[in-house]
């Protein structure tokens, strides 16, 4: 079967078209053209078996100047595994002051990432 897919790795959005087999070990890509290089052939592949993304969100913060902190997922994870993990940011409160690097979740809900603090909140009143 015929895929056909635009590479987001770099601004030049090849169009790729792969050939995709539905085999007894699941979906197999045997071929992609159309890639510029071979990043992209590897993004192709890798988006056609399980597909993988970043999360952004916020946490709430208590006693800080304002009261939600960014995060982000440090690594990218199954597109499958989005839902639980967002699951688990909900939850989740932490206390200031926070620092951008901070590790708020260690594998959450059993994803292999962790989610890390993108700003800063101080605690409020500048204690
Ligand atoms: S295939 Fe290579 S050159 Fe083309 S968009 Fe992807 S990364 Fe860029």
């Amino acid at each position: 079967m015929k895929k056909e897919l635009v590479c987001v790795i770099c601004p030049n959005g090849c169009f790729l078209e792969a050939d995709v087999v539905q085999g007894e070990s699941g979906t197999e890509v045997r071929q992609v053209e159309g890639a510029l290089c071979k990043k992209g052939v590897k993004w192709a592949s890798q988006e056609l078996v399980e597909p993988l993304r970043t999360i952004a969100s916020s946490v709430l913060v208590e006693g800080g100047e304002i009261p939600l902190a960014s995060v982000r997922t440090d690594q990218a994870i199954p597109l499958e595994a989005i839902g639980r993990v967002m699951e688990e940011i909900k939850k989740i409160t932490v206390r200031a002051p926070v620092r951008i690097g901070d590790v708020i979740l260690v594998r959450p809900s059993g994803a292999a990432c962790n989610i890390i603090a993108t700003r800063n909140v101080s605690p409020k009143g500048g204690q």
